[in-house]
C-alpha cells in the first residue's frame, strides 16, 4: 500500500501515519517518488483496508493493490537510472567495463592486475575480500586487509571499487572502504543484509539470485531503494540448469527483458556465469550485443595460483585482446566501451 502524503505534511502528521502502518502490522518506508505516483497502474484504490489511515490528517490518497515493484519499475519512472560510481556512469547507454580478481590474495596480485586492466581500458575494480564460499574450509577472504588493498590499488590507479559484502557487518565494513557494495548471489534474498546497503549510502551491485525470477530480483532491489538507496545495479550471472558444460547457464534473455520491466542499470558477469575461461570472452561480446550497461570479468595474473575460481579467470593479456574486440563491437552498436 502506497500512502501519497501532501507536500506541505508536518513530521507529526507523517508520524501518525507510521504509527499506524505499524499498528495494522506493516512496516513503514519514506519514499520519494521522482515521477507522479498516479500512474494507472497504481491506482487502484481498495475503500476499505485503508479506512484507518486515510482520515490522518496530511494523507492525500491511499495506493492499494499495486504492483508490488514500487520503485525499481518503469511504471513508476520512464526513464533510465544513471547510477554513479566514482566518476563512471551506469545506465547511460554505454557499456562499465569492471575487472580484477575474483578475491584479493595479495597487495602484488591486486596492485598488478588493476594496473593491467586500467590500461586495457577497464573502468571499475573487482575482488572480494569476504568470500562466500560454497564449502567451510575454502580460502574466505582477507576481510578488512583485503578492504585496504583494494583502496590501496584505487589510490595508485583512481580505479573505483566494487567488492561484496556478506553480512550486516561487513557491509558496514566495505561501505567504508568501497564505492559500490556488492550483494552476491547467495545473499540474494538475504533480506537483512539487502535492508541494511539499503542505508549505507553507498551505490549497489545486486546479483541475480541463481534460482531468482525476474520478478523476485527485483523485489529484492526494492528492498534496497525502500530502504533509501536509489542507485542499484543489477547483475546477470548465470542461472542454474540441467546443462552440465558450464558452472551456470548465462540467462542473456534476462538483459532485455529487464530493461523494459525496470529503469535500473543492468550488467552481466559472463565469468560466475560460465565458470570457464574460454568462454568468457564470447559471452562478454554476446552480453554487449543483447544491451548489458556492462560487464565484470574475473581476470587473475597466474590463474593457476588463484585461490578462488582459477579456471574461470581470463588473463591480462586476454582481457586486452576482449576490450579491443568489444570496442569494435561498441562501435557497431554506437556505444562505448570501458574507458577506450
Ligand atoms: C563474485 O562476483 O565474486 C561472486 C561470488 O559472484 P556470485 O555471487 O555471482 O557467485
Ligand atoms: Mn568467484
Amino acid at each position: 500500500m502506497i500512502v501519497v502524503m501532501n507536500k506541505s505534511a508536518s513530521s507529526g502528521d507523517i508520524n501518525k501515519v507510521k504509527e499506524q502502518i505499524q499498528h495494522l502490522g506493516y512496516k513503514p518506508h519514506n519514499v520519494r517518488f521522482q515521477s507522479s505516483a498516479s500512474d494507472a497502474n497504481l491506482k487502484q484504490k481498495n475503500q476499505n483496508s485503508g479506512k484507518q489511515i486515510e482520515d490522518l490528517p496530511g494523507v492525500v490518497d491511499i495506493l492499494e493493490d499495486s504492483p508490488q515493484e514500487k520503485l525499481s519499475s518503469r511504471n513508476h519512472r520512464k526513464e533510465n537510472t544513471l547510477v554513479t560510481v566514482g566518476d563512471v556512469v551506469f545506465g547511460d547507454g554505454n557499456a562499465v567495463m569492471i575487472a580484477g580478481p575474483c578475491a584479493v590474495e595479495s597487495r602484488d596480485q591486486v596492485i598488478e592486475t588493476a594496473q593491467r586492466v586500467q590500461e586495457s581500458g577497464a573502468q571499475v575494480l573487482r575482488g572480494g575480500a569476504f568470500k562466500p564460499r560454497t564449502s567451510p574450509y575454502s580460502f574466505q577472504g582477507l576481510g578488512e586487509r583485503g578492504l585496504a588493498l583494494l583502496a590501496e590499488a584505487r589510490e595508485l590507479t583512481g580505479l573505483p571499487i566494487v567488492t561484496e559484502a556478506v553480512d550486516q557487518d561487513s557491509a558496514r565494513l566495505v561501505a567504508q572502504y568501497a564505492d559500490m557494495i556488492q550483494i552476491g548471489a547467495r545473499n540474494m534474498q538475504n533480506f537483512s543484509l539487502l535492508e541494511e546497503v539499503g542505508q549505507l549510502g553507498k551505490p549497489v551491485m545486486l546479483k541475480r539470485g541463481m534460482s531468482a525470477t525476474l520478478k523476485e530480483t527485483l523485489l529484492s532491489a526494492e528492498y534496497i531503494m525502500s530502504n533509501g538507496c536509489s542507485d542499484v545495479v543489477v547483475c546477470e550471472r548465470g542461472i542454474r540448469t540441467f546443462s552440465r558444460h558450464s558452472r551456470n547457464t548465462l540467462d542473456l534473455g534476462f538483459i532485455p527483458a529487464f530493461k523494459a520491466e525496470s529503469h535500473l542499470p543492468v550488467i552481466v558477469d559472463p565469468s560466475h556465469a560460465s565458470g570457464r575461461h574460454d568462454s568468457v570472452m564470447p559471452l562478454a561480446y554476446a552480453a554487449l550485443s543483447v544491451g548489458a550497461d556492462g560487464i565484470m570479468v574475473d581476470v587473475h595474473g597466474h590463474p593457476e595460483h588463484a585461490k578462488v575460481d582459477g579456471f574461470q579467470a581470463i588473463l591480462p593479456d586476454e582481457f586486452a585482446e576482449m576490450m579491443a574486440n568489444l570496442k569494435a563491437i561498441a562501435n557497431v552498436l554506437h556505444r562505448n566501451i570501458g574507458s577506450l
